[in-house]
C-alpha cells in the first residue's frame, strides 16, 4: 500500500508520519517510511536544489518542475519498487503539496500540476492520503505571520499564503473523499496517531 502523509507548517506530519510507520510497524507490517521533496538519491539531489540558498532562486514554474521531477524519481526508484514488494510505504508529502503550495497558493494552477505528474510518474496517487489539520484557521494565520524570515521556507511566500495551502486541502478532501481524508491534528500525539490508523482501517490486513 502507499500512503501519503500532507498538512500545513506547524502540524506536526513529520512527527506524525514516524508514529504511524512505527504502529503499522507493531502490527506486524513492512513499512517504508520516506519523504519529499527526496527519498532517492536523484531526489534528494533535486531537494538540495529546492531548499538550499536564496528562497527566491527559482520562479513558480521551475519550482513546480522541479518538485515533479523530484517526484518522478522517487516514484521510479523507491515508491513504486517498495509496493510492488509488498511493502507499505508512508510518503511524508507527495502530489497533494504541489497542488496546494505551487497549484493553488502558488498560482500555477491544478491542471498544470496534474499535467506534470502524469508525465512524471504516470499519475500514481496514493492509496490514501491523510490530511492533517487543525480545525482553528489560525494555524495558518500563524504560519503565514512566522513565515517571514524562516530559513527553510521556498519561494517568496506572500500575506496569505499558508491559508489558501489550507484551504486547498480541504478542497482535495472535498472532491475525492475516498482518497483524501482530513485528520485532526489538535490534541496529544498519540490522540492524533490513533485518528490516522482509524482513517486507514479499511486498508489494514
Ligand atoms: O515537509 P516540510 O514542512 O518539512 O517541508 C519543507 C518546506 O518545503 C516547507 O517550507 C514547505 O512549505 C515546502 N514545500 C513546498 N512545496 C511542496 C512541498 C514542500 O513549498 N510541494
Amino acid at each position: 500500500r502507499f500512503i501519503s502523509l500532507e498538512g500545513g507548517e506547524g502540524v506536526g506530519k513529520s512527527t506524525q508520519a514516524r508514529r504511524l510507520a512505527d504502529a503499522l510497524r507493531a502490527r506486524g507490517l513492512d513499512v517504508l517510511l520516506t519523504r519529499e521533496p527526496g527519498g532517492s538519491p536523484g531526489a534528494e539531489a533535486i531537494r538540495r536544489l529546492l531548499l538550499e540558498g536564496d528562497a527566491n532562486r527559482w520562479s513558480p514554474s521551475a519550482e513546480a518542475l522541479l518538485f515533479a521531477a523530484a517526484r518522478a524519481d522517487h516514484v521510479a526508484k523507491t515508491i513504486d519498487p517498495a509496493v510492488a514488494a509488498g511493502r507499505w510505504v508512508i510518503c511524508d508529502r507527495f502530489l497533494d503539496s504541489s497542488r496546494a503550495y505551487q497549484g493553488a497558493a502558488g498560482g500555477i494552477g491544478d491542471a498544470a500540476i496534474l499535467g506534470l505528474h502524469q508525465v512524471g510518474s504516470g499519475g500514481r496517487l496514493p492509496d490514501r492520503t491523510l490530511v492533517l489539520a487543525l480545525g482553528d484557521a489560525d494555524a495558518a494565520a500563524r504560519a503565514d505571520a512566522r513565515d517571514a524570515g524562516c530559513p527553510d521556507r521556498i519561494g517568496g511566500r506572500e500575506q496569505g499564503f499558508h491559508t489558501r495551502v489550507a484551504a486547498a486541502f480541504r478542497d482535495f478532501a472535498r472532491q475525492e473523499p475516498d482518497r483524501v481524508r482530513l485528520v485532526d491534528a489538535s490534541g496529544d500525539e498519540a490522540q492524533v496517531t490513533d485518528r490516522l490508523l482509524a482513517a486507514l482501517a479499511d486498508l489494514l490486513p
